[in-house]
């Protein structure tokens, strides 16, 4: 939608072909339906929420990045607040109102929408994108009678989503639509995902949050990399903005067959030492109440029978006969609660999908196609992916923005 204002504000001829009944579906879900926008993270720190892949994105936030974003935002009367950890929501805390205001400010512009209908096949003549072929069905079905089967124009912007939610709309046509252009894809993967973990301990702490916690990845025995903060218990193993952060990590490792690890501080506040202080002033003081009763003061209540199996300190125990060695068994638990990952969850549930339109093929100041002339590449069809955070619609917005003004400017009719 952005690449299409832009364009139209330039002058360009310009249609939108959406396959949904409406435009936006995934953007009105974006940020448990408030949307997070971006993050007004400084660009250098911004980009290393992206990965190797960041790089290609450098050029297109050079242009059109988080000030210009939120101007462009309060220009259609949409105004935004800032949370914690820098991100960017509408003040109104709703989703539908960047989205309604996006579909106004195109619809101002003179674009074209035409929903209910689903690009099937590019033109292609030569070298050169010439249009864009409908799938039967949406001619059929279209909300207008003047929807046709072809569409000729000069360029045509390829903004397709990944393949994550399908329910959405991104169902990764993008990808084949690139491929038939000759575009290598890079091999599509769920990213922000929630973990499958062995064993029933995950089912036996279903609905557990846990906030201020460390959790580390470990693949075969090294330690790769860590988050701090909120992780939740689901019925098959994990989730929450830790665990989907760090997820981008486990993916690919296990797709790799090696065995991940993750391990979890309960007490990240507290080195060894300090925390058997901690431990040490409890048993005293509490030393008539017994090791089940003790816990209650050290941990949520779902977790204790899951600490009393891990220790195997007998419940019934009272606090000032737990020996040194019982001591540190609970101390080593607390800072090291291991659980094997087995698994992740598929499309239908990740945030966002990795991989995608190879960026080598694809010019970072323009976004155009360097196979095909006309053909340009927006969002998250692209092959680059962020952390939670604001950082995957900043890109999405980016690329359009830079995509769109390109079409414009070359003031040609485009799609
Ligand atoms: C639950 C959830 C929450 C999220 N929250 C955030 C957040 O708060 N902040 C953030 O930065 N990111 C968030 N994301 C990620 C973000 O939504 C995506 O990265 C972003 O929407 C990508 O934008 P896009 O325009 O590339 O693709 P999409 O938003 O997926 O849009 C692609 C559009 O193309 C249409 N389409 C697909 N194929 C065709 C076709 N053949 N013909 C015609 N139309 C077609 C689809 O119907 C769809 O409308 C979230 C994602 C999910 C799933």
């Amino acid at each position: 939608m952005i690449a299409a204002i832009q364009s139209a504000e330039l002058g360009a001829d310009t249609l939108i072909l959406e396959k949904m009944d409406r435009p936006g579906r995934k953007l009105r879900i974006t940020g448990k339906g408030r949307c997070n926008l971006t993050n007004v993270a400084p660009l250098s720190e911004f980009i290393t929420h992206f990965g190797p892949n960041g790089r290609f994105l450098r050029q297109a936030f050079s242009r059109f990045f988080t000030a210009e974003l939120i101007a462009f935002l309060e220009k259609m009367g949409v105004q935004t607040v800032v949370e914690r950890g820098g991100r960017v929501f509408p003040a109104s805390g709703e989703a539908q109102e960047v989205t309604d205001a996006l579909v106004r400010r195109a619809r101002d512009q003179g674009v074209t929408l035409h929903t209910g209908s689903k690009a099937e096949r590019l033109l292609i003549e030569g070298k050169r994108v010439v249009g864009v072929q409908l799938s039967p069905s949406s001619f059929r079905t279209g909300e207008s009678n003047s929807v046709r089967q072809i569409y000729r124009a000069a360029s045509v912007i390829i903004a397709t989503g990944g393949v994550s939610y399908p329910a959405t709309g991104s169902t990764g046509d993008g990808y084949r639509l690139a491929k038939s252009a000759g575009h290598t894809i890079v091999p599509v993967r769920p990213a922000l995902v929630p973990l499958e973990t062995a064993g029933d301990i995950a089912t036996r702490l279903q609905g557990l949050s846990l906030r201020n916690v460390t959790a580390r990845v470990w693949v075969s025995g090294k330690k790769q990399t860590e988050a701090m903060g909120e992780m939740l218990f689901t019925d098959f193993g994990l989730s929450g903005p830790i665990i989907l952060s760090l997820s981008r990590h486990v993916v690919d490792t296990l797709r790799l067959g090696r065995k991940v690890v993750f391990s979890i501080d309960l007490k990240p506040a507290l080195e060894d030492r300090k925390l058997d202080a901690r431990l040490l002033r409890d048993l005293d003081e509490k030393g008539k109440q017994n090791f089940r009763t003790l816990l209650k003061g050290l941990l949520p209540g779902k977790l204790i029978p899951v600490c009393i199996d891990y220790t195997g300190i007998s419940p019934d125990k009272m606090g000032h006969q737990i020996t040194a060695s019982e001591r540190k068994r609970l101390r080593t638990w607390l800072k090291d609660f291991r659980l094997d990952i087995t698994g992740y969850r598929p499309f239908t549930e990740a945030i966002i999908t990795a991989g995608g339109v190879d960026t080598q093929e694809v010019d970072p100041r323009t976004m155009a196609s360097r196979l095909v002339k006309g053909l340009y590449f927006a969002g998250e069809v692209l092959d680059v992916e962020a952390d939670t955070g604001g950082y995957n619609l900043q890109a999405a917005f980016s690329t359009g923005w830079v995509a769109g003004q390109q079409c414009g400017s070359a003031s040609s009719p485009g799609i």
